[in-house]
């Protein structure tokens, strides 16, 4: 399947990059060119810049509140209206199996997009902060405050869930009143520049947002890291890009929010509701491990220790032929996203073996399921948290179990990461809140509860990023506060 060529859309406009230039984008399902996209140049992230900058400086898009929301929602009745092709772009360039794509990669996207314009009316412009006097009661004055667009707002994406991810920055940014540029992963390019087109559909005035694809990971985003033009990065990614963005931002003081990795645990505490199934279904095999927020390593009790792995092997066992088929309607794991990120899986396989733990299921690469990149889902048991694949970001199909004493040795255990981004507890009720009050991280899904949803905030803790995306608190990111003081005639 080829989808169509990805362009740029910059100052109003869809086109080419400088010199026509395109690069190839392979399909992680084959290994094959599935689209040709924009190779912008430095003077196309340039005069993207300079337009964002001008419809911020120079138009009423940040004032005009009710304008924006009106266009805001026509993109997203635009977005709708094309589910079809969001579905199949990250069917084909995301790798996205069909179950995946019904849930996390378009359905929760767009749910998403839904809640942050549905929370738009709650978001204040204006607060009173009433009449108090200074100065030992000589002067008196009327303070409010004020909330405004905080200007050029660059977002730079990753490859895992790229519509989710867009949507969840551009949207809250442009309800804010910011200008935008959104800068993909070169992965995938697709699920970006469709957003231009329709911008460019809906109306948008030039400059509000612009859309730059290029096959050099860092050029674009340097760029715009560092530019005095652009107010606020808000970036996805990995801890060490992020750690390099707040660098890079840091001569020209860039308010930098930041969505970074995880290494998230899964408690399963000994008198949960479902043993079985709380263990079976921590298989970390959903869009073949790529999202930030999964947990990726299961606690369980050392007096059921045995019995979860037997559970597991069983688990595993039963999943072997349930992956890996582009048209299954009800699969969830394909393959990950590139030769690069297959190879880094595997070096990671090897080297959990070479630390000590033992393979329950799985560890191997597939060549068998086709030309793209295939590794089984994998489980490792018998792990240390301080072995390296308990401490590093796979991101791949990989599990790691790890056993534990008591409560507090697996709230230790759970904390002792440098991540801070997500966590489950199961068990009997009261018992599993106490552990979840514990957790150092930014959402914990209690007895199977989703704790990552459109209308609530998601971020992490520590190592796993600074600011809140979604929910109304993801718009306010964008917003900054004036204090305006009025002097009252004595
Ligand atoms: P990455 O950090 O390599 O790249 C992310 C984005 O940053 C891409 O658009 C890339 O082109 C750009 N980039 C690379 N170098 C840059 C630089 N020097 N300056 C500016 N931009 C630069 O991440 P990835 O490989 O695309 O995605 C996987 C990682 O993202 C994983 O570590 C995963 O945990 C993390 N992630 C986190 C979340 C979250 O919400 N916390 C969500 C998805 C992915």
């Amino acid at each position: 399947m080829i989808l169509p060529e990805a362009k740029l859309y910059v100052d109003g406009k869809v086109r080419q990059a400088e010199g026509g230039k395109t690069y190839d984008v392979l399909g992680p399902w084959t290994g094959e060119v599935v689209t040709k996209a924009a190779d912008a140049s430095a003077a196309d992230v340039e005069e993207s810049i300079a337009a964002a900058r001008r419809a911020f400086d120079e138009t009423d898009w940040s004032t005009n509140h009710a304008k924006r929301f009106e266009l805001v929602k026509k993109f997203r009745d635009l977005i709708k209206a094309n589910n079809d092709r969001m579905v199949q772009i990250a069917r084909v360039e995301a790798g996205a199996a069909i179950g995946a794509t019904y849930a996390a990669h378009v359905n929760n996207a767009v749910d998403g997009m839904d809640a942050l314009i549905d929370l738009f009316p709650e978001v204040k412009w204006e607060e009173d902060r009433g009449r108090a006097s200074a100065m030992g009661g000589k002067y008196l004055s009327d303070r409010k405050i004020v909330y405004e667009a905080i200007g050029v707002a660059a977002a730079i994406t990753p490859w895992n869930v790229p519509l989710y991810v867009n949507l969840g920055k551009v949207i809250a940014g442009l309800l804010a009143g910011c200008t935008m540029i959104l800068k993909p992963a070169p992965n995938t390019p697709s699920a970006a520049t469709i957003l231009g087109e329709l911008a460019l559909e809906a109306g948008f005035p030039a400059g509000v947002f612009n859309v730059i694809t290029s096959e050099d990971p860092a050029m674009a985003g340097e760029l715009l890291t560092k530019d005095a033009r652009v107010d606020l990065v808000t970036f996805t990614g990995s801890t060490l890009v992020g750690k390099k963005i707040m660098e890079n931002g840091a001569p020209t003081l860039k308010r930098v929010f930041l969505e970074l990795g995880g290494k998230s645990a899964n408690i399963i505490l000994d008198d949960a509701p479902n043993f079985a199934m709380a263990v079976a279904s921590s298989m970390v095999v959903f869009h073949a491990g790529q999202g930030c927020a999964i947990c990726t390593r299961v606690l369980v009790p050392e007096s059921r220790y045995q019995e979860a792995l037997a559970i597991l092997e069983q688990a595993y066992a039963g999943f072997a032929d349930k992956w890996g088929k582009f048209d299954e309607p009800t699969s969830i794991m394909g393959p990950v996203i590139s030769k690069k990120q297959m190879d880094r899986v595997l070096s990671y396989v090897e080297l959990g073996q070479k630390e000590g733990a033992r393979v329950l299921a799985g560890g191997k690469a597939r060549p068998d399921k086709g030309g793209g990149y295939f590794i089984e889902p994998t489980c490792f048991v018998d792990v240390k948290n301080d072995m390296r694949i308990a401490q590093e970001e796979i991101f791949g199909p990989v599990l790691v179990v790890i056993p534990y004493k008591d409560d507090e040795d697996a709230i230790r255990i759970a904390n002792d990461t440098t991540y801070g981004l997500s966590g489950m507890v199961q068990g009997s009720a009261e018992r599993a809140q106490k552990v979840a009050k514990r957790l150092r991280t930014g959402s914990v899904s209690v007895n199977g509860g989703m704790c990552i949803a459109g209308d609530l905030p998601f971020g992490g803790y520590k190592g796993s990023g600074i600011g809140r995306e979604w929910g109304r608190e993801g718009i306010e990111e964008f917003l900054e506060s004036k204090v305006i003081a009025t002097g009252v005639p004595a």
